[in-house]
């Protein structure tokens, strides 16, 4: 029997933007993005929003003394991905080892965008001073392995440089766009064959479609052109991500349950779930 390893994806950060803590955001959560994916013994950190404070925390109980090797992949630039990353407890630990792959920072080399962020008057503790073993790669070719996961990577329509990542694990594939705006009403066809497929697919659904309406051309898309993509790509799973931060839990719900609306109507079978805060999904290889 062909056993094949499970892949893990837990949500840590899911918000756009800027973190928004309070009462109204408590079930889906305030943090900005970042989503851990686990295929055996690879771990792989997709973006470094807020949410990667609580991964660190997680990994450092997790892995206690021992040493601790990770791969993070970066979207972009953009503050709602990076910031987490000084707060990221295992930078601080010499046992730690990371790779982080981007793209270049808007007018800046990935090292100084992430590293700037550092910077006195910005931050006490200079990236240079780490004791961890940190290398930061500017992505040269859009196809490469992580162990055993290949991943693609596809630029986004979103301002600066701007990407989204194809993971084709054993278990599964999975396809991470958290930042970019349909180039054309219903689904341009280099996204639909880059999701194609996916068994799940996070996708930036930050607005409904009268958001939308005031906000073209801002590098975000809405629910009504996830839905689209996700069924014409024949996706499995679509994760609603990149929450709007004027949106509460209640309007999420709604978003939610209007995407299901439309799949429904289009008699497909396609699950849709809005990313929450602590929420994991698990690829087991089969096919449902
Ligand atoms: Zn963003
Ligand atoms: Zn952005």
């Amino acid at each position: 029997m062909d056993i094949k390893t499970a892949t893990h994806i837990k949500f840590w950060g899911v918000r756009g933007s800027i973190p928004t803590p309070g009462s109204g955001t408590v079930r889906y959560g305030g943090n900005t993005t970042c989503v851990e994916v686990r295929c055996g013994a690879d771990i792989i950190i997709l973006d470094a929003g807020t949410g990667l404070r609580k991964l660190g925390q997680s990994l450092l109980n997790e892995f206690k003394r021992q040493p601790l090797h990770l791969t993070m992949l970066l979207s972009h630039t953009h503050w709602d991905h990076i910031q987490g990353l000084p707060f990221f407890a295992p930078i601080y630990e010499s046992r730690c080892r990371m790779r982080i792959l981007g793209c270049e920072g808007a007018r800046k080399s990935l090292e100084e965008a992430l590293t700037g962020q550092m910077k006195s008057p910005y931050f006490p503790v200079p990236f240079s001073e780490l004791p961890s073993n940190i290398e930061i790669d500017e992505l040269e070719d859009f196809d490469f392995a992580l162990g055993n996961v290949l991943v693609s990577a596809q630029r986004a329509n979103h301002p600066g440089m701007a990407v989204g990542y194809r993971l084709f694990s054993p278990a599964g594939i999975i396809v991470f766009f958290p930042d970019t705006e349909p180039r054309q009403k219903g689904g341009d066809p280099q996204m639909i064959q880059f999701c194609q497929d996916a068994d799940v697919l996070i996708l930036d659904s930050q607005y409904d479609h009268v958001e939308y309406g005031k906000h073209n051309g801002w590098g975000h898309g809405c629910v009504d052109d996830s839905v689209t993509l996700a069924l014409k790509a024949g996706v499995k799973r679509l994760i609603l991500f990149h929450h709007d931060p004027d949106h509460d839990d209640r309007k999420i719900d709604s978003l939610r349950r209007y995407a299901r609306k439309l799949v429904a109507k289009a008699k497909s079978k396609m699950k849709v779930e809005a990313a929450s805060e602590g929420m994991v999904l698990k690829l087991t290889g089969k096919r449902v």
